[in-house]
């Protein structure tokens, strides 16, 4: 079986990789799995730098294919913030609540056409040997008035979905996860993959 490491901790994002990959033979493993605890420092300016720099990190360090993801919501009134710093955006603690609170804050009195955003996933690929390859994915909305749902994690409450009437966070994970940011980047590796299956 061929195995593959995921460069995240978080289980929510093995549980989508497991899927899309296992069907495939894979043997899915993320950074728990090997024992892996030290911090990566994501110090790119781009999703895709970020991906790259935790991929390629890995992979150096185990000899092994590895897949790796960065993300972020970008709001255009904000010049694209918060960007590389979505996760930490109103401060090291990476407080979500905080973080679409600030967010709330800096649009206050604009417009609805004035908050489009998307949310976007870098993912990329490093095969040991090979130059490391990067796909990504997005999804269109705006920055509601108030956060609505509970579901999701992040600023998924304060995201409305293009053409829908909710917010992330009031579609289940299976709405979700069919046109997340995450989901069209995922679909883009797996093209990837069917074009060079790493041994
Ligand atoms: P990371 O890719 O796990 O580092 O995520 C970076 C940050 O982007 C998260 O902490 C969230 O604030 C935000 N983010 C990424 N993907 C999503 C999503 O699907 N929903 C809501 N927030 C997200």
């Amino acid at each position: 079986m061929k195995e593959v490491i995921i460069a995240t901790k978080n289980e929510g994002k093995v549980k989508e990789f497991k899927e899309m990959l296992e069907p495939r033979g894979y043997d899915v493993k993320s950074l728990l799995d090997i024992g892996y605890t030290a911090e990566i420092e994501e110090t790119g300016y781009t999703f895709e730098e970020n991906a790259m720099i935790k991929a390629e990190t890995i992979s150096k360090e185990t000899g092994k294919v590895v897949i790796a993801d960065d993300s972020g919501l970008s709001v255009d009134y904000l010049g694209g913030s918060p960007g590389v710093y979505s996760a930490r955006y109103a401060g090291e603690a990476k407080n979500d609540l905080a973080n679409l609170k600030k967010v709330l804050k800096e649009l206050e009195g604009i417009e609805k056409e004035d908050r489009s955003a998307r949310f976007r996933c870098a993912l990329a690929l490093c095969i040991p040997g090979q130059k490391t390859k990067t796909v990504e994915g997005a999804v269109e909305g705006f920055i509601a008035e108030q956060p609505e749902g509970t579901n999701g994690f992040g600023y998924d409450p304060i995201f409305l979905v293009k053409d829908k009437d909710q917010t992330m966070a009031q579609l289940s994970s299976g709405e979700k996860n069919k046109i997340s940011h995450r989901a069209e980047a995922l679909k883009k590796l797996s093209a990837l993959l069917d074009e060079e299956e790493p041994e």
